[in-house]
């Protein structure tokens, strides 16, 4: 399971660890390491012993098994010694051309083989050559046949007794062949051969469980209880070995290649694991041999460890159950032991912390800078701690037993007996109690103030008092300080206030003197401005005159002129004279409407404005001057119309007064001209009136707002023209300026605020 976590993640996830976390995750870590461990060696050994136990098994099996194959030889070896002596072998052996003889041999021979259970018997003259044999009437009789090659006959035509494995010519049948030589007087003269059939001895199965096999002196399996092995070698054979085993036709043309085996590893005790490729899958097999050296053949049990498997499953299945018992008994252990241990270090920390609590508690008593005196519940000092003691100037020895109140002024002593039977009243409330102030008496009789509270100890058994006493000498003499200086204080802002009242009424009194004054001013300049206006009425009213006349002389000469046509009946001429009248009377309505602007009132609050038509009003006034005089009026106006902040009245009432100036200054200017320009910046419009007379001197720049400065003959003008001007506009929030233009001329600059894009007010 550990390959699945990543080392790098590991390690990042334990540095986020707390210790406690990192401990427990150790724990688990060689918890778990020593279960594989434990589970690992338990497999090992449950499949040693396991093996063990089947080796053992195995071997008594196969010990069976060998006796099995020594009983099953002993039946037939005996045989051909028997035969040998019988007098029908001799008899053929000498006289093999004896037809008689060889059939009655042969009919003996085929007796014996049939009662004794054996394949087949023969006998061989000493050149190999089968002379009678027991199957002498069947279709493969050995009769004429020459084993001369084979080696038990080689064996035994040298007087030895031969036994030997092999493959029947003619049969093709597995078949073991005793073959023991006919002597007579010491002479080799036949060999006698006694087949033996061998598979009984393969029928010998285990159930799958286990499987034998034997293997002749060169390793060649000639027996095994599974048929595809027969015929096979446990290990590849030498080239020579392989060429006397073909030569001997033993095997027949058997190719004697080696077992399938995919693994081989060596076991204990001589014996083998081997895996054999069965039916296309691996078959592990425990593998024990044992030589059998009478016939040279070795005789092996093939033991199937599948059930050792089984058994390991099983062991590691208990194991693990028994570790995750264990590892549960030794948890709820340690757990047990934990909460023990934290029970213990719980008593421990909270003994600790309640000496902790008594030695503090020692120690403030010792050092408070209170005085604690204990009393018993008849009010009988019992403690007196150090600062009390340096209260009251007494040792706590020279106290004990006496009451507080004898500490105390008799007043305060009977106040104090109160407060203790307050205190010891059965429902009075253990905390906290009022602060008391009391006189205490030293020991020379000397009286110093006390603030005393009083508490009943509830949690002891008998009732005791605690009293805490506090010197309150030092704040006494503070608080008496304190009231003085309150006091002092007091009388001096009384002081003050008197003066400060005074103060007031002079400044009321002054600022009332201020309106007063103002009031009068305002007062003074409306009337001015009514002079101003007066005179400007004057002006205006001689120029009506002037211009009312002209009219007036030519209407009265067009009506006599129509009554003179009217009376010649040419009335087509009258007509014309009336609408030279009705002309004229149109021209003296436009004069006479002028005399309106000067009547209506301003509405004072300042209100968006046309420039333009302020200018248009102010020349339509100026009108019969500017023609009398024959001024130029050049305007340099916005294409959109500009309105500013202001009031259509006042303004056209400044700038009739500018360009009247303007006029005035250009009386003996010969080519006048007024250049009147409108322009916008930073939310200002900037009205420029400018003209072609001899400008303003410039050390007059600076006088000429004052008022009454002229420099007009008496009668022209009063000087308050440009002063009432001045302060038209400043009342609207702009500016008036005069200066000098290059090419000479006076300007006069009017700078008011752009008004909001609004409906003009120009009535
Ligand atoms: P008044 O016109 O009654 O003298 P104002 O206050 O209008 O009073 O003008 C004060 C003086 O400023 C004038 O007497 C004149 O000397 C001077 N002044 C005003 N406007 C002009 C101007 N356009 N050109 C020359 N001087 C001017």
């Amino acid at each position: 399971m550990f390959r699945f976590l990543h080392f790098d993640s590991l390690q990042k996830a334990a540095r986020t660890l707390s210790q406690r976390q990192r401990t427990l995750l150790t724990g688990a870590l060689v918890l778990i390491l020593f279960s594989v461990g434990v589970l690992w060696v338990t497999a090992r050994v449950t499949e040693a012993s396991s093996l063990a136990a089947l080796l053992n098994r195995g071997d008594q099996d196969l010990q069976l098994y060998i006796a099995n194959i020594r009983r099953e030889l002993d039946r037939y070896e005996y045989l051909p010694k028997v035969l040998v002596d019988d007098y029908r072998v001799s008899r053929t052996l000498h006289n093999p051309e004896d037809k008689d003889a060889r059939a009655t041999l042969n009919t003996y021979l085929k007796f014996v083989a049939r009662s004794s259970g054996a394949s087949d018997i023969y006998l061989m003259d000493t050149a190999g050559i089968t002379l009678a044999a027991s199957n002498w009437d069947q279709p493969d009789s050995f009769i004429g046949d020459d084993y001369s090659f084979r080696p038990y006959f080689k064996q035994a035509i040298k007087g030895q007794p031969g036994d030997y494995f092999a493959l029947g010519m003619s049969s093709g049948q597995r078949g073991y062949y005793f073959a023991y030589p006919v002597r007579e007087h010491e002479k080799v003269i036949g060999v006698m051969v006694v087949k033996v059939p061998l598979a009984s001895l393969e029928e010998e199965r285990g159930g799958g469980h286990y499987e034998f096999l034997v293997t002749d002196p060169d390793g060649v399996i000639f027996l095994a209880t599974e048929p595809r092995w027969r015929y096979h070698t446990l290990t590849p054979l030498a080239e020579d070995q392989r060429k006397r085993i073909e030569a001997g036709r033993r095997y027949l043309d058997f190719p004697l290649v080696p077992l399938p085996a995919t693994h081989v590893a060596p076991f204990a005790g001589n014996a083998q694991l081997m895996t054999l490729t069965i039916d296309g899958r691996g078959v592990t097999y425990l593998l024990r041999g044992v030589e059998m050296p009478q016939a040279g053949w070795t005789v092996y049990i093939l033991l199937n460890i599948a059930p050792v498997a089984t058994d390991v499953t099983h062991a590691v299945l208990l194991a693990a159950f028994s570790l995750g018992v264990l590892v549960l008994l030794s948890l709820i252990l340690l757990q047990r032991r934990a909460r023990l241990d934290e029970r213990v270090r719980y008593e421990h920390a909270a003994m600790e912390a309640a000496e902790a609590s008594e030695a503090r508690i020692r120690a403030t008593i010792a050092s408070t800078r209170a005085g604690l005196v204990t009393l018993d519940a008849r009010g009988h000092i019992e403690s007196f701690n150090p600062t009390a003691e340096s209260l009251f100037e007494r040792l706590s020895t020279q106290v004990t037993g006496l009451t507080l109140g004898d500490l105390l002024t008799p007043e305060s002593a009977s106040v104090f007996s109160a407060m203790v039977r307050a205190a010891s009243h059965p429902h009075a409330q253990p905390h906290p109690q009022p602060l008391v102030e009391l006189t205490g008496r030293r020991d020379g009789g000397e009286t110093f103030p006390l603030e005393a509270a009083i508490n009943r100890m509830t949690s002891l058994e008998a009732m005791h008092f605690i009293v805490t006493l506090h010197d309150i000498s030092e704040r006494k003499e503070q608080e008496a300080a304190l009231q003085q200086a309150h006091d002092q204080l007091e009388r001096r802002v009384a002081e003050r206030t008197g003066d400060l009242l005074d103060t007031n009424r002079r400044l009321t009194h002054e600022i009332e003197e201020h309106r007063r004054t103002e009031a009068e001013l305002r007062h003074t300049r409306n009337e001015l401005i009514q002079t101003a206006k007066l005179a400007a009425i004057g002006e205006l009213a001689a120029g009506i005159n002037h211009e009312l006349n002209q009219p007036l002389t030519a209407i009265r000469f067009y009506a006599g002129n129509a009554k003179t046509f009217m009376h010649k009946s040419q009335v087509h001429k009258v007509e014309e004279n009336l609408d030279h009248i009705d002309g004229l009377t149109e021209h003296m309505g436009r004069i006479i409407s002028q005399l309106k602007l000067f009547a209506r009132k301003s509405s004072g609050k300042p209100v968006p404005v046309s420039m333009n038509a302020v200018i248009d009003g102010a020349l339509t006034l100026l009108e019969p001057r500017l023609q009398r005089q024959q001024v130029a009026v050049i305007r340099h106006l916005p294409v959109q119309e500009v309105l500013c902040l202001g009031d259509m009245v006042r303004l056209e009432q400044v700038l009739v007064n500018l360009i009247g100036n303007a006029l005035q200054a250009m009386e003996s200017v010969p080519d006048a001209a007024l250049y009147l320009e409108v322009t916008t910046a930073e939310g200002l419009v900037m009205t420029a009136i400018r003209d072609r007379g001899p400008g303003i001197p410039e050390d007059q720049l600076a006088q000429i707002f004052d008022p009454f400065f002229t420099t007009k003959e008496i009668g022209e003008g009063l000087g308050l023209g440009l002063s009432i001007s001045l302060r038209i506009i400043e009342e609207l929030g702009g500016t008036l300026r005069a200066h000098n233009h290059p090419e000479g001329g006076a300007v006069l600059t009017l700078e008011l605020a752009t008004a909001p894009a609004h409906e003009a007010h120009n009535d």
